[in-house]
């Protein structure tokens, strides 16, 4: 492709959620956009993160209701689990988003530029002989799997996530190093698929930035489906040996598995591509910006996973957004990242927004917290699902978080997330009619309950 003669409104580096959601705003908006991607269209989550590992869950979670048929008098049995066909079914998912998302880009009319993209100057975007250069740049180029000193990813034995979701076998048993979203995530997945799973957590929990209760929910839980779990376990060693892998912990046990899964956390991808160089200032390869995404260039601003931000998908669509509509000069406001809604996939699933009970006591002072537990929730009862809403309320004043755990519950996390973003009062909410019989119901009970007036709770 030939680089446009004069400067595009906006050069965007990296294609994931951050810069193509910037790319489509900005577009939208009338600016002229020029976006660089190395790889493909769509970045980590569509790729190699949320649409993948949902998928893959949702076999799992067909695989548990073919096992599980009988308790609900329906006579199934799981014959097994074919991965050719587990992964052409999540390959088709990935494939038709994939040609959604091109499609969208294409028709917003802007200039694609497909290779590896290296920052020049303030203004420019070099992709190899060609120089782009922009009024503005957008840096989006987002995140690697991490891996700890000591442990070396060989991709067959020890493995990451993107090695994780292109496996054709149906491991015996695996380890995975890390109880975070990403880990619970595969552990839940493969546990449905019959594989014995061990998670190795060096923080006391599992879900570590959750508010304690889901954790212990998670945990009761996951130990009801026979996914073990380690916590407060530090790594000591990881060795591979002719059958897979040995895993020895400072608390002096050792654990064997057919492979290890290391889901540690995820590093910026930043280095050597010229950022220090035009004057941004990173920490630990994380580009540093202020609320409006503004990097210490004031040419260039970043997004995503490559900013110390909460590592989400949607978070990035937001940022991208924010830095395309200020560019365009239109009124922008920073961010709230704690009205955030955060989902772990797993079965149950955690989903929740706002501030942990801890949280909203530093800040609030002596806050008040409900559990409204699922086994009142007809539609819970119905699917066997157990877990809670909980709910942390200023004093005497609005809902400053929501905690639930339960099976497909990250779809309730969407009205928890108005409920946050308005600063909506427990008396507010429980004016509101959920429909019946659903596990809606639960967030409004739960409101019910706190505004003093329980209808289905036991006091
Ligand atoms: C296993 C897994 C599961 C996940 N599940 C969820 C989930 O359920 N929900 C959720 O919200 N988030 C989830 N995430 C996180 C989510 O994927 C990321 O937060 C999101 O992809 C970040 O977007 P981004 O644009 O910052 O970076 P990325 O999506 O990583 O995109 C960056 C892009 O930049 C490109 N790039 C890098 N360097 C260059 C260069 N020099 N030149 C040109 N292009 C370059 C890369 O090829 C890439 O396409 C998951 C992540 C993983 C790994």
């Amino acid at each position: 492709m030939t680089a446009p003669s004069s400067p595009a409104d906006l050069v965007i580096l990296g294609g994931g959620s951050g810069g193509y959601a910037a790319a489509l705003r900005a577009a939208e908006l009338g600016l002229s956009v020029v976006l660089v991607e190395k790889d493909k269209l769509g970045g980590t989550c569509l790729h190699r993160g949320c649409i993948p590992t949902k998928a893959l869950l949702h076999s799992g979670e067909i695989a548990d209701a073919a096992r599980e048929g009988e308790q609900f008098g329906v006579k199934t049995t799981l014959a097994g689990i074919d991965m050719d066909g587990v992964n052409a079914y999540k390959d088709g998912v990935v494939s038709r988003l994939y040609k959604g998302l091109q499609g969208l880009i294409k028709s917003r009319g802007i200039t694609y530029v497909e290779g590896e993209g290296r920052l020049v100057s303030p203004t420019a975007v070099a992709v190899g002989d060609q120089t782009y250069e922009g009024r503005h740049v957008l840096l989006a180029t987002g995140s690697y799997a991490r891996t700890l000193p000591g442990v070396e990813i060989d991709g067959t034995k020890v493995i990451t996530s993107d090695h994780a979701l292109r496996l054709d076998r149906v491991p015996a048993s695996a380890i995975v190093l890390g109880g975070g979203v990403i880990g619970c995530e595969f552990a839940s997945a493969w546990t449905s698929f019959g594989v014995d799973v061990t998670i190795v957590e060096a923080l006391p929990h599992l879900v570590p930035l959750e508010d304690e209760a889901s954790s212990k929910l998670l945990e009761r839980a996951f130990r009801r489906r026979k996914v073990g779990f380690e916590l407060g376990a530090k790594v000591t060693k990881v060795q591979t040996t002719d059958d897979g892998v040995r895993v020895e912990l400072e608390n002096g046990k050792a654990l064997e598995a057919e492979l290890l899964l290391v889901a540690v956390g995820r590093g910026p991808v930043s280095e050597g591509l010229g950022y220090e160089e035009a004057g941004v200032t990173t920490e630990r390869g994380f580009v540093l910006v202020d609320e409006y995404c503004r990097t210490t260039v004031p040419t260039i601003s970043a997004v995503g996973d490559l900013i110390p931000t909460l590592q989400l998908a949607h978070v990035g669509f937001a940022e991208g957004i924010l830095v395309a509509e200020r560019l365009a000069g239109l009124e922008v406001r920073p961010i709230d990242y704690a009205g955030v809604p955060r989902i772990t996939y797993s079965d149950p699933e955690v989903a929740s927004v706002g501030l942990t009970e801890a949280q909203a006591r530093e800040k609030h002072g002596e806050v008040t917290t409900l559990t409204y537990d699922l086994a009142g929730n007809g539609r819970s009862q119905i699917l066997k699902t157990a877990g809670a809403v909980k709910l942390v309320q200023a004093p005497d004043g609005p809902v400053v978080g929501v905690h639930i755990v339960g099976s497909r519950v990250g779809e309730l996390i969407a009205e928890a997330q108005l409920i946050y973003n308005w600063e909506a009062l427990p008396d507010e909410v429980a004016t509101l009619i959920h429909p019946h019989p659903t596990q809606s119901e639960a967030v409004g009970e739960a409101h019910l309950a706190l505004a003093s007036k329980p209808l289905h709770a036991h006091s």
